[in-house]
């Protein structure tokens, strides 16, 4: 545990990259920790253009597999050109607008506009910046796959430019060192300047050498699973086939109703709170079980193969995003699995009348009102 907390701590100060760690010691103990992490009513890092804030395994210790940083961008504010080292990155625009660009390891870009409800997937490693296009702030939340990743330790143009002698410049770019003289001596972030724009149709840029496979998915835009307690929207591999390592989807659960009882094989799951208020239940074996009351602007986490639901416990709609580190969707809930097993083991397993099963559900139910 000491030395968990000793890698956690070095990478609080954005210098390293951690490495992977044992399990999170809070899932070890005879009660399970919370999995809620209240990141909406943290005090937000403000830069020029800009705002950032991060629950990574730093500030959220179960959530080993997956991190999130929830940014705002002003328009003509860029969060600079920059790569992740150990982990993918998956995006939900909430709102307004922004542009991406990207670049692959066959010098592949792709430059593309998003808006709300728009996913983005960068594979880990793949060079790529995010600016503000307005009109008004783009608010998005970003998903890593590696809960020790840090949003602030990761590659940045302008942090390399600035630790590379001026002379390497110059012969890289064949020009005069005098050019680099006011290029940045440190990480830039996020930088500020002119809306760009509109993109260039004929052609567009990239066009000519474009990746097979686009970075953007219009998730809002699917017409989604329809349940008696709400809808849900889901985006893994089979719909968006570049987002290799990561399935999201979009729930919304209407009062009083709620996402039933359910593991992923699979995945660990990871969750932003986007408008109303929840409950959560994971269960953690060997008799654990922990509820959380969840509201607009929490995290949620739920360690792989854990049970667990979601429950409205508002007045109005419930809206929550979620992310499994798995490009391929797995679940399984608890009427599925009950039907799938004759009255008479049931009756057998819980010790009651096999009548007693005889009004259960026949199929999975998913979302009950
Ligand atoms: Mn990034
Ligand atoms: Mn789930």
């Amino acid at each position: 545990m000491g030395s968990l907390l000793a890698s956690a701590a070095a990478a609080g100060d954005g210098t390293m990259q951690p490495p992977f760690g044992p399990a999170p010691p809070p899932l070890d103990g005879p009660e399970l920790p919370s999995f809620r992490f209240p990141l909406g009513s943290l005090p937000t890092n403000t830069f020029n253009g800009g705002t950032a804030k991060q629950a990574t395994v730093v500030e959220f210790p179960v959530s080993e597999k997956l991190a999130g940083v929830y940014m705002t961008l002003e328009p003509g504010a860029l969060r600079e050109l920059h790569w992740h080292a150990n982990a993918a990155e998956w995006a939900y625009v909430i709102e307004g607008r922004c542009r991406v660009t990207t670049i692959d390891p066959q010098n592949q870009c792709e430059i593309v506009d998003f808006g709300p409800g728009d996913v983005w997937y960068f594979p880990r490693g793949h060079g790529h910046s995010i600016q503000g296009i307005g009109p008004g702030t783009c608010v998005f939340v970003l998903v890593f796959d590696n809960g020790y990743f840090s949003e602030f330790g990761t590659f940045s143009i302008s942090d390399w430019l600035g630790h590379t002698p001026p002379e390497v410049l110059a012969k890289t770019f064949d020009l005069p060192q005098a050019t680099f003289a006011d290029f940045p001596k440190k990480e830039v972030y996020i930088a500020t300047g002119p809306v760009p724009p509109p993109i260039a149709q004929e052609p567009a840029p990239g066009s000519l050498n474009a990746p097979p496979l686009t970075h953007r998915y219009q998730l809002l835009a699917q017409s989604p699973d329809v349940f008696a307690g709400g809808t849900m929207r889901t985006v893994s591999q089979a719909e968006f086939p570049i987002s290799s390592t990561m399935t999201g989807a979009l729930l919304i659960i209407k009062p009083g109703a709620l996402r039933e009882l359910h593991w992923h094989p699979n995945a660990a799951e990871w969750q932003l709170y986007l408008r109303g208020s929840a409950r959560m239940a994971v269960f953690g074996s060997h008799g654990r079980a922990r509820t959380d009351e969840f509201v607009a602007g929490d995290v949620g986490y739920v360690p792989q193969g854990y049970g667990h639901y979601i429950e409205n416990t508002g007045s109005d709609d419930m809206e929550v995003v979620l992310v499994l580190n798995n490009a391929t969707y797995e679940s399984v809930s608890i009427t599925a699995w009950m039907a799938a097993n004759p009255d008479l083991l049931l009756a057998t397993n819980f010790g009651v009348p096999e009548a007693t099963f005889a009004k259960f559900p026949k199929n999975a139910v998913i979302m009950p009102d």
